[in-house]
């Protein structure tokens, strides 16, 4: 096997980026968007579709500060999927361990329940090893729980392995650039720059025509999809934040999951990821909310869900829960939601002769590697174009 030529990077516009003058010739295939599905579609191209040039474009940087990716709780559990789609899970599982090796940890996870349910032992016992994590919660109101098999990782590292291993098989990658699809197989470029006085300024436009393109842009790729092409779906999206619980946890402390909250270990403290209830409505804003008069800078859905559990989980009763002055103060990202469902797994769908969007969501922890595959080996099949 012969040893493919590395792709290149575009990271700034310093760099001469002058499509039509490659001996390679064009690209075959335009990702948009870096973040973890778009790196993983990219990666498995490079296994699946050797022979197709693909060029990566990311607006940001690699992974992107304010995509969902970095964000995302990076907790692999078949917890809350259905049976179906545990053997799509478990080759996710299979694909992290080998990108991701000793930054893939296994820990426990344990859903806490107020009444005993199938597979639930007492919490006392399960949480005997873990005191900390006893110590955040009310036995009482949780005296069940069961535990599941689960692994934790970092998604903005998955990405960037992921685009990087890629890179080493041939991909080309541009950051700093912002893409727009059209019809017939175009994107428009805008590269930017940032002036000295900080502001966002486009440095110079191109036009790119593949047969192929990937809406792989997260939150963003529905409405695109939409305003670009015309095309309308029924994928929505959700604005989430992630609160931080100051409450200290070990390094082999469980995640914990109650009434749709899970408490993720990370950092010495918790990420608290909180339930997504539903889609939020088109032209939706997110802003902080209050308590007692006091404003704060988690939108109101989530500060009533964490108010609501204060009881069952004293430590959020605490100074210790951030609860911010402004949403800027909290951890937040858009998500996308596919089908408009907060529980529906990642999914790829064909939008017009030349393109394709690829969604991961809230599931794409557990299913995202699986999905990105399955859309590369319809690439590859000759299906995709
Ligand atoms: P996912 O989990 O689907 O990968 P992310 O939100 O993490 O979701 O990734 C989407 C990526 O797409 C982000 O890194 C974001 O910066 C990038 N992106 C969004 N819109 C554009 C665009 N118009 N052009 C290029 N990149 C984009």
């Amino acid at each position: 096997m012969t040893t493919p030529t590395p792709g290149r990077v575009w990271a700034h516009v310093g760099q001469p980026f002058t499509p039509g003058t490659d001996p390679q010739g064009p690209h075959h295939v335009l990702i948009l968007g870096a973040g973890r599905m778009g790196s993983a579609l990219a990666l498995a191209l490079t296994e699946h579709a050797p022979h197709l040039k693909t060029l990566l474009i990311e607006e940001g940087g690699l992974p992107n500060e304010d995509g969902a990716t970095i964000l995302a709780p990076g907790v692999w559990t078949l917890a809350h999927l259905p049976a179906a789609q545990h053997d799509a899970a478990r080759w996710t599982l299979n694909r992290l361990q080998t990108l991701l090796g000793d930054d893939l940890q296994a820990r426990p996870y344990l859903t806490l329940h107020a009444e005993p349910a199938p597979g639930t032992q007492p919490t006392r016992d399960l949480l005997a090893a873990h005191p900390q994590s006893l110590a955040l919660l009310d036995p009482g109101a949780f005296p069940h729980a069961r535990a599941h098999e689960a692994h934790t990782y970092r998604p903005g590292t998955l990405a960037q392995v992921a685009a990087q291993t890629a890179i080493r098989r041939g991909t080309d990658l541009l950051l700093n650039t912002r893409a727009t699809p059209h019809p017939g197989g175009r994107v428009t470029l805008e590269r930017l720059t940032v002036t000295n006085t900080h502001q966002i300024v486009t440095h110079e436009t191109h036009t790119l025509h593949a047969p192929l393109i990937v809406l792989a842009t997260g939150a963003h790729a529905p409405t695109q999809a939409e305003h670009h092409l015309g095309v309308h779906t029924r994928h929505a999206r959700a604005y989430r934040q992630t609160p931080h619980l100051a409450t200290s946890s070990t390094e082999d402390a469980p995640v914990l999951h109650a009434h749709g909250l899970t408490l993720r270990p990370q950092h010495g403290a918790y990420t608290l990821i909180p339930t997504i209830h539903h889609r939020d409505p088109h032209g939706y804003a997110p802003q902080g909310g209050h308590l007692t008069g006091v404003p704060t800078g988690l939108r109101r859905e989530t500060l009533e869900d964490l108010v609501g559990l204060m009881d069952a989980l004293p430590a959020l009763a605490t100074s210790d829960l951030h609860l911010g002055r402004s949403l800027a103060d909290i951890p937040g990202a858009w998500l996308a939601l596919p089908h408009g469902h907060p529980d529906a797994p990642p999914t790829h769908q064909r939008l017009d002769d030349h393109t394709h969007l690829l969604l991961g969501g809230p599931h794409a922890d557990t299913l995202g590697l699986w999905t990105a595959d399955a859309l590369a080996r319809e690439i590859a099949g000759g299906r995709g174009q």
